[in-house]
């Protein structure tokens, strides 16, 4: 039941027949729901331009009586996060976010934590203050230990050395244990996802400090690259399955990598040219 007002998140909405639109929606005091927005396609007044993905919302529903679905009788904008539809790869990250939530969660179950989490950081995100990659590794770290699955970065899961005794550079992050093993430990082990130990030092200080304190930390290539790497195929793995906003997410990024180190090496071919000129 959502018959009162409460603020929501639009996860996902899918059409209807000719005329309604079918909206989940991560809501504070009611936790993850589904409802059925009547009349949404054919009328210009009701919710007009309002149930947009990623918008923050007030809404208030009734139902569902008699086995079936909510209905979602008012919806008003409190912040439309315009700026994250309108950049490509901003929404990438949202809608990846937004499929986690809606594939982790159950429904009518309350957790206003991950209500927190999920406007903070679409906020954040439109803000654009704080790189989209760094964001998504402190969104992963935040959103697991709110699940209760924060992986074990501290110690070998496998002989429980603590991460600074462990012996060499390279350490590995094995999804079934949910944590690091040192080389050792990791020899036959199915996952073996490398990870520095500088990475590695780079996550655990963003799973000890707040997440606006985390924000301001610069992490290196190496530790966006493993990090995102990691904490995707662990978010995968317990989902059991690949999210289809990951397979966008992720081809996106590896084009846009693509063009950096493409236009690097025409900067490269321009400065030599002009230095041969002299
Ligand atoms: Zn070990």
């Amino acid at each position: 039941m959502c018959d009162f007002p409460t603020q929501a998140i639009l996860l996902r909405r899918t059409s209807y027949g000719d005329y309604d639109l079918i909206v989940t929606l991560l809501t504070l005091s009611g936790g993850k729901r589904t409802v059925i927005a009547k009349n949404a396609k054919k009328s210009r007044k009701r919710f007009a331009g309002v149930l947009e993905p990623f918008s923050l919302l007030q809404v208030s529903c009734t139902g569902p009586r008699g086995g079936g679905m909510a209905v979602l009788q008012e919806a008003s904008l409190e912040n439309p996060c315009a700026g994250i539809r309108g950049d490509i790869m901003k929404t990438a990250y949202a809608s990846y976010w937004a499929e986690m939530i809606h594939a982790w969660m159950e429904e009518g179950k309350e957790q206003p934590r991950i209500y927190y989490l999920l406007r903070d950081f679409l906020q954040f995100l439109e803000s654009g203050a704080t790189a989209n990659e760094a964001l998504s590794i402190i969104f992963h770290l935040r959103f697991l230990s709110f699940s209760g699955l924060a992986p074990n970065l501290s110690r070998c899961g496998g002989c429980h050395a603590a991460m600074d005794q462990m012996p060499g550079s390279r350490f590995f992050f094995e999804l079934a244990k949910g944590g690091i093993l040192c080389e050792g430990c990791s020899a036959n082990t199915p996952s073996r996802i490398s990870l520095s130990r500088g990475t590695i030092k780079q996550l655990l200080w963003i799973q000890s400090n707040d997440w606006r304190t985390s924000g301001k930390l610069k992490l290196n290539q190496a530790a966006l690259y493993e990090g995102l790497r990691s904490l995707e195929k662990f978010v995968a793995f317990h989902l059991g399955k690949e999210p289809k906003s990951l397979k966008f997410l992720q081809d996106l990024r590896n084009s846009a990598r693509l063009e950096a180190q493409r236009q690097q090496h025409l900067g490269n071919i321009e400065n030599d040219g002009s230095t041969s000129d002299h």
